[in-house]
This record gives C-alpha cells, structure tokens and sequence, in this order.
C-alpha cells in the first residue's frame, strides 16, 4: 500500500495526498497525471491537476511509486514493487501488458557479467503491433 509507505517515509499525508495514493495502489493500469486527475476528482472535486503532478513527483522521489515512458509523450506511474516484471506496449492502441521472463532476465544477468558487472536494475519496455497487422 502506497499509503502506508508514505507514512513509513514520513510524508505528511493530506487528505488529497491520500486519495492519490489510494488510486495509485488500486490502479491496475498504468496511468499518466491527467488520468490520475481524472480519477481522483470523482472522489474530491476539490484536487487540482497540479496537485496531482506535485504529488506523483513526491512519490517517485522517495521511491514509492515508478515513472515509466512508453514513448508516447506522458509520463506514466505505478507503485514500485519488489517484483519485477517488464512491458510490452501495443503501440497501435496504446495497450501496455505486462509479462515476466526469466530467459530475459538470465541474459541480461549474463550480458552485465560479461562486461565485468553486477546487474543491480533493468527497465525493458517491448514496443510492438498486433502479428496481424501491418506496423
Ligand atoms: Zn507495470
């Protein structure tokens, strides 16, 4: 919960701060600010966007929540769990899944030891169409 870990943070968590949380820790999607926006007036009319932009921003700097770029222009957000997965974005809908491979997930490990690393992080997002379409 989202929530809860603002209040492990120590952020001061107002009323509207709250609300955004919970539409965060909820959400199954991955929502930009305006659709944050657009959910959370449906429970106080009184949030503006700007809260919501200063809000998300204040998430993601302590951790709690991840921004993520589908290359589309807005910035997207989901609460940062400890398990992983990647995104495979249909670019033609705009549709996001998400799936896990451990295949993907030894290479990159593999490839990182290769070059003299330790793989601490990775972000893949795969952007594809429909097979049954022409992209
Ligand atoms: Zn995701």
């Amino acid at each position: 919960m989202i929530e809860q870990r603002c209040i492990e943070k120590g952020l001061r968590m107002t009323e509207q701060r709250r609300v955004i949380a919970r539409i965060l820790s909820t959400a199954e999607d991955h929502p930009d600010a305006e659709e944050l926006h657009k959910r959370a007036v449906k429970i106080d009319s009184n949030i503006s966007l700007a809260t919501v932009y200063r809000t998300v921003k204040l998430f993601e700097e302590a951790g709690i929540i991840e921004r993520l770029d589908f290359r589309d222009g807005r910035s997207r957000y989901e609460e940062a769990t400890d398990d992983h997965h990647d995104h495979l974005i249909n670019v033609k809908s705009g549709e996001v899944i998400e799936f896990v491979s451990d295949e993907i997930e030894r290479l990159q490990e593999e490839i990182a030891r290769k070059h003299g690393f330790r793989l601490v992080d990775h972000r893949l997002e795969l952007y594809a169409v429909p097979l049954d379409e022409k992209g």
